[in-house]
C-alpha cells in the first residue's frame, strides 16, 4: 500500500504526495486514484472477485456468461407464485377445448 502515516493522524498517498485526513481516506484515495483493479462483484451470485478481469472469468466459468451479455441481458423479474397460478390456469382453459355439442352420437334409446 502506497501509503504513509504521519505524525499527526494523516496519512500520505507516496504516489502522488497526496495528505488524506486519516487512513480510511487514504486507503479509499490509493484505490480510487492509483489501482486500476478494483473489486468487483458477481451480479448472478454477488461473489466479490478481485478485479474485473477476475469477476469476467468468474462469470464465464461459473455461468457461462460474457460481460457483454450481461449488458444485454434484462433478466425478467420472477413472477410472484399467485400471478403464476393465474397464467397457469388461463393456458389450461386455453388449450382444453370444449366438447362439440354433436360429440355425443345419437343412439335409439334418445328418441
Ligand atoms: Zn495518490
Ligand atoms: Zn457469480
Amino acid at each position: 500500500m502506497g501509503l504513509a502515516p504521519l505524525p499527526d493522524g494523516k496519512v500520505a498517498c507516496l504516489k502522488c504526495g497526496k495528505t488524506l485526513s486519516n487512513e480510511a481516506n487514504g486507503k479509499r484515495h490509493y484505490a480510487t486514484a492509483h489501482q486500476p483493479n478494483q473489486p468487483e462483484k458477481c451480479k448472478i451470485c454477488q461473489k466479490l472477485c478481485k478485479n474485473r478481469q477476475a469477476r469476467d472469468a468468474h462469470l464465464r466459468k461459473f455461468h457461462g456468461v460474457t460481460p457483454a451479455m450481461m449488458k444485454n441481458v434484462i433478466k425478467p423479474p420472477p413472477l410472484p407464485p399467485a400471478r403464476r397460478a393465474i397464467l397457469e390456469a388461463y393456458e389450461e382453459a386455453r388449450t382444453v377445448k370444449p366438447l362439440p355439442p354433436s360429440s355425443r352420437p345419437p343412439t335409439d334409446s334418445d328418441y
